[in-house]
């Protein structure tokens, strides 16, 4: 009878261990995904991967732009205005 309370408390504390888990990671996939999964960006400039909240962020057409040093900006922003400067492809 006392086995079966101690099976019975065992159970429920791995079901307590496990479910919270489960349930985080779905949570944090929702609230934290811009956070943690686009933190990564590539530095338009010079390719580098770099976190966005070490970026240089930059306003170009509207939008936000992030890159991994200022010089990196600079240099993009000059291009911009470049013709012959990087440009996106397709
Ligand atoms: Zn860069």
């Amino acid at each position: 009878m006392i086995r079966l309370l101690i099976y019975a408390l065992l159970g429920y504390l791995l079901y307590r261990y496990f479910k919270p888990k489960l349930s985080k990671t779905d949570s944090e996939q929702d609230s934290g995904r811009a956070d943690q999964q686009a933190d990564l960006i590539k530095d338009p400039q010079c390719g580098t991967y770099f976190l966005k909240r070490h970026g240089v962020r930059a306003r170009i057409g509207g939008k936000d732009v992030y890159f991994c040093s200022r010089q990196c900006r600079d240099s993009y922003l000059a291009g911009q205005g470049n013709p012959h400067g990087k440009s996106r492809g397709t």
